[in-house]
């Protein structure tokens, strides 16, 4: 265990991520207004919504990328918004996946999972170095070890980025957007990763606009409009069968 405080949740359920009343203002725009969500452990959650709405501002807010303006946060029973949190202990146990990869350039693929444990974990070489080779099998790129990412594709690239995060050992993962930047015809490997990790039991919370992915992946759906939550539920109701207006207008544009 870290060193962090651990705490009970309010809600008293055994979600490894809840958000109470979680507001973010950037200046006099308020971009989150009032988000409450859970995420049990093992469960996979996709959030979908416009541009702009706020998506990428929560998955942010979890992991305290940024500061919110009011509300809370607990991952895995500890409140990460408490100010005596360490922020630090906090974010290793949280995986993030950025739609840029953000690998090093001048570092093989190899390297790029053993540095974060060697700096964040203080990890010995040879473990780092199993670590490492373990995930890059695990996303399929056993072979890739010595490969720098100029020599990778695209969805190499974020297969090693996803490989990096786990090799951190998160309880959960967020991804945004991990499949937006990629060429369509590099998706589906992305793609088939994050299924595997989902039926491995990893707790994740997914911002995507791949609705096939929602639909057969996610054990829940949160659409997402201006900021707040209009609509959750299972993928098959909530992307196949929309209560509301704003939510069947958004899967019109993007299905
Ligand atoms: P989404 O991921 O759903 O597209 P974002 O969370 O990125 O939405 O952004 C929501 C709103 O917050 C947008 O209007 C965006 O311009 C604004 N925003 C996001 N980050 C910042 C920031 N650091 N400073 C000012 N405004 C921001
Ligand atoms: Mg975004």
């Amino acid at each position: 265990m870290t060193g962090v405080t651990m705490e009970g949740t309010d809600a008293g359920g055994r979600a490894e991520i809840e958000v109470r009343g979680l507001r973010k203002s950037f200046g006099d725009t308020e971009v989150l207004r009032g988000i409450d969500l859970e995420v049990a452990r093992g469960e996979v959650v996709c959030v979908i919504g416009p541009s702009g709405s706020g998506k990428s501002t929560l998955l942010r807010c979890v992991n305290l990328l940024e500061e919110p303006t009011a509300g809370r946060v607990f991952v895995g029973g500890t409140e990460v918004t408490d100010p005596d949190v360490d922020i630090d202990a906090v974010r290793r146990r949280i995986g993030m996946v950025f739609q840029q990869f953000n690998l090093f350039p001048h570092l093989t693929a190899e390297e790029n999972l053993v540095l974060p444990q060697r700096r964040v974990l203080r990890r010995d070489r040879a473990k780092a170095v199993r670590v490492a080779r373990a995930n890059l099998e695990r996303v399929g790129l056993a072979g890739k070890a010595g490969a720098h990412p100029a020599q990778l594709s695209g969805g190499q690239q974020q297969r090693v980025a996803i490989a990096r995060a786990l090799a951190m050992d998160p309880e959960v993962m967020l991804f945004d957007e991990p499949t937006s930047a990629l060429d369509p015809e590099l998706v589906g490997d992305v793609l088939a990763v994050m299924r595997g990790l989902a039926r491995d039991g990893m707790t994740m919370m997914v911002v995507t606009h791949e609705m096939s992915f929602a639909r057969e992946v996610a054990d829940r759906v949160v659409f997402m409009d201006a900021g707040r939550v209009v609509e959750e539920g299972p993928a098959r109701q909530v992307v196949g069968a929309p209560r509301e207006a704003r939510t069947r207008d958004f899967l019109l544009r993007v299905l």
